[in-house]
């Protein structure tokens, strides 16, 4: 058996959102041969990180970035006021280390979450669901450890990719 593929938990159904909604599976047939075949490692680098479920939405704050975050240059703040920062970057090693440690090459993770979009957009940091350009904390860690990134709407070529 081998570990081919890292996808966020929630895109597989687990319950690890902020606000403990199920996530929104996005497992097909094929998917889920591959998941009973134990060839996908799954993480959500939130819970990973420490944060618990439910928990105060988080955004990465105004005018910051993922690079910005891992830099130690920028922070990820929740509703709550609170400075999140050190759970997404330990998420984001955590991430980074599973990927590792299976050599694994492509991840599909969700898009929009300060922790797991690739790089098409994330909040803006004002909690007004505005995007802005960016990618989540854990995905730019992985994509700078060579992990070639997909979001949900891209299963399908994430597989060819391993193909
Ligand atoms: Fe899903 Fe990633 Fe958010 Fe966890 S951190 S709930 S895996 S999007």
């Amino acid at each position: 058996m081998t570990i081919r593929l890292l996808m966020s938990s929630c895109l597989v159904g687990q319950c690890c959102r902020w606000d403990a909604n199920n996530g929104k599976s996005i497992v097909t047939p094929r998917l889920h041969k591959m998941l009973c075949a134990g060839e996908v490692a799954v993480i959500c680098p939130e819970c990973a990180g420490g944060l618990d479920v439910p928990r105060p939405a988080a955004e990465i704050a105004p005018g910051h970035c993922a690079k910005c975050v891992l830099s130690g240059a920028g922070r990820v703040v929740n509703t709550a006021g609170e400075d999140v920062t050190a759970a997404y970057v330990k998420g984001a090693e955590a991430a980074v280390a599973l990927a590792k440690k299976h050599g694994i090459r492509v991840a599909v993770l969700k898009a929009k979450s300060p922790s797991c979009s690739p790089a098409k957009g994330v909040y803006d940091g004002t909690f007004t669901h505005t995007l802005v350009e960016g990618s989540g904390v854990a995905a730019q860690a992985l994509a700078d450890a060579g992990v070639t990134l997909f979001d949900e709407t891209e299963l399908e070529a994430a597989l060819a990719a391993l193909d």
